[in-house]
């Protein structure tokens, strides 16, 4: 699907607007996790980024991480499939989660983004977002499964 990673120059400028300061641990920590093109728990992003950064904690990669959250640069993934991950695309889309391995795959989604689920006006609610998540079992783990 359509990368919409942020450059260092970017996420910088994002930073700043945000009123927060560009350290090398923010850039790293957003690198790592937009250029895996996966979703990461803090700790998969830790020892992603423990080379560039060896004293650097699972604490400091979560408050990062939620600063991140905060700047609007990345997103938490919240699929309901274990451990809190965090997803670096900001564009709509559905959510693959194998139940097996906890393995998270973007789906594409063309139906902008409350994905072309309207609710009854009765409610309501003006509704910003929706998030819809497949649960299933990953290629990988059908073919373990099958043997
Ligand atoms: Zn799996
Ligand atoms: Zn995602």
């Amino acid at each position: 699907m359509e990368c919409t990673n942020l450059s260092p120059a970017d996420l910088a400028a994002r930073l700043r607007d945000a009123g927060l300061r560009v350290t090398s641990q923010r850039l790293d920590v957003y690198e790592a996790l937009a250029s895996s093109g996966l979703h990461l728990s803090p700790e998969q992003i830790l020892a992603r980024v423990r080379g560039r950064h060896p004293t650097i904690s699972a604490n400091t990669v979560y408050q990062v991480l939620e600063t991140l959250v905060g700047a609007g640069a990345i997103r938490r993934a919240d699929t309901g499939a274990g451990a809190r991950r965090y997803d670096a695309n900001m564009e709509p889309h559905h959510h693959l989660v194998c139940t097996t391995c906890g393995k998270q795959v973007d789906v594409p989604c063309d139906e902008g983004p409350t994905h072309g689920h309207e609710l009854d006006d009765d409610l309501g609610f003006t509704i910003a977002e929706a998030r819809v998540t497949y649960m299933g079992t990953c290629p990988d783990c059908a073919r373990a499964a099958t043997g």
